[in-house]
């Protein structure tokens, strides 16, 4: 068994597993009574969730789930894209396309011209917030990501700016995540990608900089030292039993909400593994997830930290996204191209192959967004709260009783309409048109104000003011 000198104790997370199995139906149920009121579960309690078969306690989960997303988020789903600055890697992780030892793939990172015009491109498309994204290498240090983060703020394109820029780089030292911070850096992420410490060890060999599970465990208390408002955490499923890394994220959640005056992480994501060329370790895992499983990992996330934002990528295929996202995602990107210099690629028609691995939902910004509205949601692309100073402490004390909808979703419909106006097709600005119309109804329901104050900006909108 492994040593650890750290908030994640192997040994407890299995016990505590185990200890998890046969709870009766009331000690269930007295756990979702208290997600319900939006508390932070406690270990034992999301144990035994992780442990739950019974059909129809799964069904509660699941519309409990649902119910919370809406109470915290209320209808709107904030949409990002992710942007590939390069992919040189000193690094060998088993399951990733960038590794050092992948000869399959060619090695590119964007000069500044050539992110300026993939900037362009997602700026054409109607995207607002990125997430940049870099293999680790002595060449991505911080200086040369602050250079990557001022370019793509400095890239404005008619109506088109990027507003937010979050980076998912290496750790680093508290020195380079104030270099971020001065730069206007949104959120820092780090994935754990495995909390088991001795699989960790297994995938990523000796010697790397990667191999070290404590100083990227602690990675994200060095970015909220230096002054970082947002972190965000993740685990890759499919490298060890997802259960374990359920448990995973919410000890890190503890620590960060223990360590930091109760600011927990801004953002989960629980990516799985997908294919990736030349990559055997993929198809060898024993620990892939399912789709049922999948679907239950997403629910019992919610339960757990119900004010935590939640991630899904569009490393999911269209019919899992479908399934997935009404259980507490409140975030996704789309329209995504994750080859380096893939967006301007893109728009040329060409569509890259060897990428760190494949994606599952390649279909357009346009088109998810006009599904997303089908849905009964309004896709945002706001970040007023942001520039409002709705970050870190602030962010929480707002998101723990359940406010942020009352405060975002006047922001996210007016975003969203920017959006309509400026970049959708005819077909996608239908279907969302009529979506603006039912929320401006729900908000005359809320207070008729509340309606009068939107539709008065919206008017400005239409007569061209952008935000
Ligand atoms: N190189 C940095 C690192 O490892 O932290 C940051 C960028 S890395 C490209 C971003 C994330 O991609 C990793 O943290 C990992 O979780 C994820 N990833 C790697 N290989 C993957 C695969 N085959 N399928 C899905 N996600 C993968
Ligand atoms: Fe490099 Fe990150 Fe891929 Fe590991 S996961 S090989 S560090 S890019």
């Amino acid at each position: 068994m492994s040593k650890t000198q750290d908030f994640i104790n192997d040994e407890e997370i299995m016990d505590l597993l185990e200890k998890g199995k046969g709870a009766e139906k009331s000690e269930i149920r007295e756990i979702f009574a208290k997600s319900k009121e939006k508390n932070r579960l406690e270990p034992a309690e999301t144990a035994k969730l992780l442990q739950i078969n019974d059909e129809d306690l799964l069904e509660e989960m699941f519309s409990l789930a649902r119910q919370i997303k809406e109470d915290v988020y209320g209808n709107r789903i904030v949409f990002f894209a992710p942007l590939y600055i390069g992919n040189n890697c000193i690094n060998n992780c088993l399951y990733c396309g960038f590794r050092r030892d992948n000869k399959s793939i060619v090695r590119k990172t964007l000069t500044m011209e050539e992110l300026r015009d993939e900037v362009i491109a997602l700026e054409n498309s109607g995207q607002k917030r990125l997430i940049l994204v870099y293999g680790e290498h002595p060449m991505y240090d911080a200086d040369f990501i602050v250079e990557t983060i001022k370019t793509t703020y400095e890239t404005k394109t008619g109506n088109g700016e990027i507003r937010r820029v979050n980076i998912n780089a290496a750790p680093m030292d508290v020195e380079g995540y104030r270099k971020l911070k001065e730069a206007g850096i949104g959120t820092f992420q780090i994935f754990q990608e495995t909390y088991h410490h001795e699989t960790y060890a297994k995938i990523h060999p000796k010697g790397d900089m990667k191999s070290d599970y404590q100083w990227r465990l602690y990675g994200l208390d060095r970015a909220l030292e230096a002054g970082i408002d947002d972190v965000g955490i993740g685990a890759l499923f499919g490298l060890y039993d997802w259960k374990f890394e359920v448990m995973g994220l919410l000890y890190h959640t503890i620590h960060l909400e223990k360590t930091f005056g109760g600011i927990g992480p801004h953002t989960i994501s629980f990516p799985r593994l997908e294919p990736a060329i030349d990559t055997p370790f993929i198809q060898e895992t024993k620990y892939k997830v399912s789709d049922d499983d999948f679907k239950k990992l997403v629910a019992i996330i919610r339960l757990s930290v119900p004010y935590t934002g939640m991630i899904l990528t569009a490393r999911e295929s269209p019919e899992v996204r479908r399934q997935v996202i009404p259980l507490g995602v409140s975030q996704i990107d789309a329209g995504s191209r994750i080859g380096i210099g893939g967006y301007a690629e893109a728009a040329k028609g060409y569509i890259p192959e060897k990428e760190q691995f494949h994606l599952g939902d390649i279909r357009s910004l346009d088109e998810v967004v006009r599904e997303i509205c089908s849905f009964g949601c309004i896709p945002s692309f706001c970040t007023a709260g942001y520039r409002a100073g709705r970050t870190g402490d602030h962010f929480m004390s707002l998101a723990k009783p359940g406010f942020v909808h009352n405060y975002c979703m006047p922001n996210a419909v007016l975003t969203f309409k920017e959006y309509l106006l400026d970049y959708a097709s005819e077909e996608t600005r239908k279907v969302g048109e009529a979506a603006i119309q039912k929320q401006l109804e729900a908000f005359e329901k809320e207070s008729p104000e509340r309606r009068k104050y939107v539709e008065d900006k919206l008017k400005l909108i239409e007569q061209g003011q952008r935000d």
